[in-house]
């Protein structure tokens, strides 16, 4: 299993790490800051050095074994040292259009009981699916006016690691499940202080500040009940 050090600290931009495997699709490390691609979210590009020279992680995903680092050129071999370095300013994007994601959804669902169905974000946009009993203009731009006065308050974005057999009990919990494990024995948590707390093993801001603004960018029709919503942060 490789160790996910984003998940004690999102921030981290550099770490060293040891190759556990070396595969067609890429290399498996013993620990990574590198996110990998998962509940909606792109994963992480940057670079690992090894005894070989530099590389570019093009792409981050999960396997079976852990995570996978595919790499533009060849070169690494099992037990190698490395050191990883994170595209940071695409990571950072990717955090605060996630994190946003989360204030969003959570006032949508809070305020009008409208469910989150799909997310994907991108360095550039965010894109939910919302399940509207009646898809209402109105309600979504109002819920983009709270989300916006939410991330105004400043609030504090903390991470804790509860034993999942308590966390499963609690449904609530489970509004966006963007990218954990459901077969640990601990279960974590993302708590946007005073707002909303969600099991979540993705990489967020510190504080809602960080966000910026959330400006609507357009909708579609997809069925009945869905909408599609495309948003930018400024
Ligand atoms: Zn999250």
């Amino acid at each position: 299993m490789t160790e996910r050090l984003f998940q004690r600290d999102s921030y981290l931009k550099t770490f060293d790490a040891r190759v556990t495997a070396v595969r067609p699709e890429g290399v498996r490390l013993d620990r990574t800051a590198f996110f990998p691609t998962g509940g909606g979210v792109l994963g992480d590009t940057g670079t690992l050095t090894g005894p070989s020279g530099l590389s570019r992680v093009v792409e981050t995903v999960e396997d079976e074994g852990g995570v996978l680092h595919r790499l533009e050129r060849a070169g690494l071999a099992v037990d190698d040292a490395v050191q990883g370095e994170l595209e940071w300013a695409r990571r950072y994007l990717l955090m605060r259009y996630h994190t946003a994601t989360h204030v969003l959804t959570g006032v949508m669902f809070n305020d009008f009981h409208v469910r989150v169905t799909g997310n994907q974000l991108t360095p550039d946009k965010g894109r939910v699916d919302f399940a509207f009993e009646q898809f209402d203009r109105d309600v979504l731009e109002e819920g983009f006016r709270r989300a916006n006065a939410i991330v105004a308050q400043d609030l504090a974005v903390r991470v804790s690691f509860v034993p999942a057999a308590r966390a499963r009990a609690q449904a609530e919990l489970f509004k966006l499940e963007t990218a954990f494990r459901h077969d640990l024995p601990e279960l974590r948590l993302v708590e946007i202080v005073g707002f909303d707390t969600q099991a979540d093993g993705g990489c967020h801001v510190a504080t809602l500040s960080e966000i910026g603004r959330l400006v609507l960018a357009k909708t579609e029709n997809k069925g009945k009940a869905n909408r599609r919503v495309y948003f930018v942060l400024e």
